[in-house]
Parts: C-alpha cells; sequence; structure tokens
C-alpha cells in the first residue's frame, strides 16, 4: 500500500470473509480472528494496537502478542467490554435474556446461548494490555474514540492516514447495534464520530474490510443520510400500539431472517429506536420483562 502501510489480509469464516489486519514502522494493527496460521513472525511486529474487541479484531490478539514479543494495546473502555463479553461465562445468557425483553422468541434466543458458548473459547484477546484513550499516542499514532460500531471504537491518525477498524468501510454501513451494558445511544456516538470524521477529513482511510477510501468525508456523509433515511423509516413504523424492537425489526428488516442476522436487525433497530427516544420522535415504556416502543 501507500504511506509505508503494509496490508495484510486474513481469511474470515463468515460475514465479509476476509479482514484486514495493517502493519506501519513496526506497529500492527488489529490481530484477525486467531483462527489458523499468521504470518506475524516475518512481520517485524514491535507493537500491537486493536481498534475494537470484535472477534475479526481482537481474537487473534493473544496469539500475535505471543510469537512477536510485541505489547498489545486496546482502548481502556474496549478492553472492559472484551473482558465482559469474551471473559465471562455467563455473558450469552444475559444476552438472551435481554434480546427476549426486547421481543425476540425464546428459540432465535437460545441459539445465541448455544453459539455463544461454542464460539467464547477461542476469542484469545490479550490479558491486561497498555490502555490507551482519546489523546495517547502509539508510536506518533494519534489515538481517536471513535465510538458508534463499538462503544470503545479507537482510530489511529498520523500523517493524515486514518487506520479505522470498522468506524468507516466502503460497501457496507457498519453495524450500530445496542447490547446490554452498553452505552445508551450508540447511534447517537456513531453520527457524532462520522461528523468528527468529516472535519478531520483524513487523506486515505484503511479500513477492516474492503478496499481504502479516498473520501472519507464523502462516505461519512452518506452514513449521516442512510442513518437518518432508516430513523424515519423506524419513526414510521410506530403508532400508539406498543411494539418491540424485535417487532419493528420485521418492518424495517423484513420476516425472513435467520438467527444470527436477526439478532443484528434487532440490536440495528434498537439503536435507531433509542435515538428516536432520545429525538423526542418514540416513547419508551415498559420493565425488566418486556421494553416496548410507541409513537410520542
Ligand atoms: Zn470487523
Amino acid at each position: 500500500m501507500f504511506d509505508g502501510v503494509q496490508r495484510i489480509t486474513l481469511p474470515l469464516p463468515t460475514g465479509p470473509k476476509h479482514v484486514h489486519c495493517y502493519v506501519a514502522d513496526g506497529t500492527l494493527f488489529d490481530s484477525g480472528l486467531g483462527l489458523g496460521d499468521a504470518p506475524w513472525a516475518e512481520a517485524e511486529v514491535r507493537r500491537i494496537a486493536i481498534t475494537h474487541f470484535h472477534p475479526d479484531h481482537v481474537g487473534g490478539a493473544e496469539a500475535a502478542a505471543r510469537i512477536t514479543g510485541a505489547p498489545v494495546h486496546q482502548g481502556g473502555l474496549d478492553y472492559a467490554q472484551c473482558e465482559r463479553v469474551w471473559g465471562s461465562k455467563d455473558w450469552p445468557e444475559r444476552m438472551a435474556a435481554w434480546f427476549v425483553r426486547h421481543g425476540t422468541p425464546a428459540t432465535v434466543a437460545e441459539d445465541l446461548i448455544v453459539q455463544g458458548h461454542a464460539f467464547a473459547p477461542f476469542i484469545r484477546y490479550a490479558i491486561d494490555p497498555v490502555l490507551l484513550y482519546e489523546g495517547s499516542e502509539v508510536d506518533g499514532w494519534q489515538v481517536l474514540e471513535l465510538p458508534g460500531h463499538a462503544d470503545g471504537h479507537l482510530g489511529f491518525l498520523r500523517d493524515g492516514v486514518l487506520i479505522g477498524g470498522d468506524h468507516l468501510l466502503r460497501a457496507i454501513s457498519p453495524a450500530v447495534g445496542l447490547y446490554p451494558d452498553s452505552r445508551p445511544d450508540p447511534l447517537g456516538d456513531y453520527l457524532a464520530s462520522l461528523a468528527r470524521t468529516i472535519e478531520l477529513a483524513p487523506r486515505i482511510v484503511y479500513p477492516g474490510h474492503g478496499e481504502p477510501l479516498e473520501d472519507a468525508p464523502a462516505r461519512a456523509r452518506e452514513l449521516i443520510e442512510h442513518h437518518r433515511a432508516r430513523l424515519n423509516e423506524t419513526a414510521a413504523a410506530l403508532s400508539e400500539r406498543p411494539r418491540t424492537a424485535y417487532d419493528v425489526s420485521l418492518e424495517i428488516f423484513g420476516p425472513d431472517l435467520g438467527p444470527t442476522r436477526r439478532r443484528f436487525a434487532v440490536a440495528e433497530t434498537l439503536s435507531h429506536l433509542e435515538r428516536l427516544v432520545r429525538e423526542a420522535r418514540a416513547a419508551r415504556a415498559g420493565d425488566d420483562n418486556r421494553v416496548t416502543y410507541t409513537s410520542p
């Protein structure tokens, strides 16, 4: 690639089928899923930096650190969530209960428990990384907190080059979902991070998936428009009759999704509903058993 940034692409079994890691002057950004061999021994890695705790970015961190002897750097909030999700035994159950509370049928939620327990042991993040925050620096790279796709998502900026993780992708709208124990308004966070990206106007963004972005502000504007349209659609799906996020997701994303995609759809619908609540365009009601939304 340009700018002395080397791209290392690793295969993924699902989703976009690949994830990009980058190496620049001895810094490895992201570590892949950690299944199968990764070429870290040949890459001259002296430090490792993680954009966010999703499996395809952090899952290989422990292996990368072991092979290279390099310290791992990860966002403070991101590491807390990483431990809570991948390091706790009852996370799949808590997550399933939370989806049920938002109207998801038990069968769809139970599938999550089975998958969660099967998958979690393979996510080998690095224990006790160096924690990063807005304003931290890693070898001259400025650390930016860009919440949205993940609450603690980081970007790394140097000389107009942004290592962007999944904050900004070219062909996909990065998922912005609401999950238990997360910041309350992830879509609001994401829209602010996109506005910040327009101001920063990085010369080039190297993303976790897909090709580099040479016009980041234009893509950020597109994504803001996409979410504004989705907010309008979501608001239009509400009435005086209470509906769960699951019900609304059937209307927005259609009825024909398998369990995994349905859960993403419910989480994405929830992030939009909660943004609407904050814009006084929706009202939330309910208790620990069932949460519903109406038009205000
Ligand atoms: Zn990713």
